[in-house]
């Protein structure tokens, strides 16, 4: 192994103890199994098309914001922290984190929701399960299989959500949802670590776009909490650093508090095994009951003003209507799709029907940048665009 690996506690998941790869292959010689999940997430192009995938602001509003990529690795930063505090895996919680967002359509939040409107009678469209069709069909890297052959632990781990009739399709990854029982710790850490970033992340950007201000977020207790700690300490401190200071130890705070809750619970409930953590009704990884309150108003406080203000709304409207526009003229006539993608559709058309050559169109569609998406609808409905 490259990288000296921290003893796991009895409740990580251990590589002793992986179902594997869906494709047998030899075992890595300098890295561990999750390390080489971890790797060819890395590598593959789904990773690369993140920079310019948005989170909450389309790409070409401002080259400040935090895209798919920054956020994903903010992520990934977060879980290992706490991973490395808890004896997970850490290499599998990197991993689980760097994919996740694999499968998001362009235009963030707005984009799946047109996405999955314009498939509702033609199978749906759910992110979650896209990122998990990223890694095991969409990328073509290898020559000896489809997608990345990832490991069922770093698959388990991307699917986070997954509808009842999807989950039936899927077998052995699917059975969690239909029998209620957990994914691994390193999963339920991807989630925890994604929602403190995203909370987190977001008040920084909307800060800087100006749609949320600091006087505002003083009514939030956790934000207060952390604001009435700073100004004291630094009494006319500017405000891009206020704003830094408030937010990064907002994080501490949220991680101090996941650590210590999960080793409660963990202790607590004493699994003896990854077995029987996917064993449980509940998760164990948990904050405490208060922290997990004040992360919450925070939640509601940037969904009412800051993914519903105007100018948002303004530019997820639009992202909208062109996500609608290219799904309604390529399902339509799929030959303005580029060669490979018609021939995916016409393959896919003849195995599945109409929702298969839907699906192939989603799956283009999934896969756009914001911005390639945008020249992408220039290209089919602006007459003065080169095509
Ligand atoms: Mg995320």
């Amino acid at each position: 192994m490259s990288e000296a690996a921290p003893a796991l506690a009895p409740c990580a998941q251990s590589e002793a103890s992986s179902r594997g790869r869906r494709f047998p292959e030899p075992p890595p010689r300098h890295r561990t199994e999750y390390q080489r999940d971890r790797d060819r997430i890395v590598h593959s192009t789904a990773f690369r098309r993140l920079v310019y995938k948005t989170q909450v602001f389309v790409n070409h509003e401002g080259d400040l914001y935090r895209t798919r990529l920054t956020h994903s690795l903010e992520v990934a930063q977060i879980a290992r922290s706490v991973a490395r505090a808890l004896g997970l895996n850490e290499p599998l919680a990197e991993a689980i984190c760097l994919a996740h967002d694999l499968g998001h359509t362009p235009f963030g939040h707005a984009g799946q929701d047109a996405l999955n409107e314009c498939m509702r009678e033609l199978g749906g469209f759910e992110h979650n399960l896209q990122s998990l069709r990223v890694v095991d069909e969409l990328e073509e890297r290898y020559a000896e299989f489809p997608g990345l052959n990832l490991t069922f632990e770093t698959r388990e781990g991307i699917l986070k959500h997954c509808s009842a009739a999807n989950a039936r399709k899927l077998g052995d990854l699917g059975a969690r949802f239909l029998e209620r029982r957990q994914p691994s710790l390193e999963a339920q850490l991807a989630n925890l670590a994604d929602a403190i970033a995203y909370n987190n992340h977001d008040v920084d950007d909307g800060i800087r776009a100006g749609l949320i201000t600091i006087d505002e977020l003083r009514d939030i207790a956790i934000f207060r909490r952390q604001y009435d700690l700073v100004a004291a300490r630094y009494p006319g401190l500017g405000s891009r650093r206020m704003v830094h200071e408030v937010v990064r130890r907002m994080i501490d705070y949220l991680v101090n508090d996941l650590i210590s809750a999960s080793e409660a619970s963990i202790a607590a409930a004493a699994p003896a095994s990854a077995e029987d953590v996917r064993a449980r009704s509940r998760p164990l990884l948990t904050f405490s009951d208060e922290v997990e309150a004040e992360h919450l108003e925070l939640k509601h406080y940037l969904r009412q003003h800051l993914y519903k203000h105007y100018r948002v709304l303004r530019m997820t409207t639009k992202a909208k209507r062109v996500v609608r526009a290219l799904f309604d003229a390529m399902l339509e006539d799929i030959d303005l799709m580029p060669t490979e993608h018609q021939e995916a559709a016409r393959r896919m058309e003849a195995a599945d029907g109409r929702p298969g050559r839907a699906r192939a169109v989603a799956d283009y569609i999934a896969g756009m940048t914001d911005r390639f998406a945008i020249r992408e609808y220039g290209r089919l409905f602006d007459p003065a665009e080169r095509t």
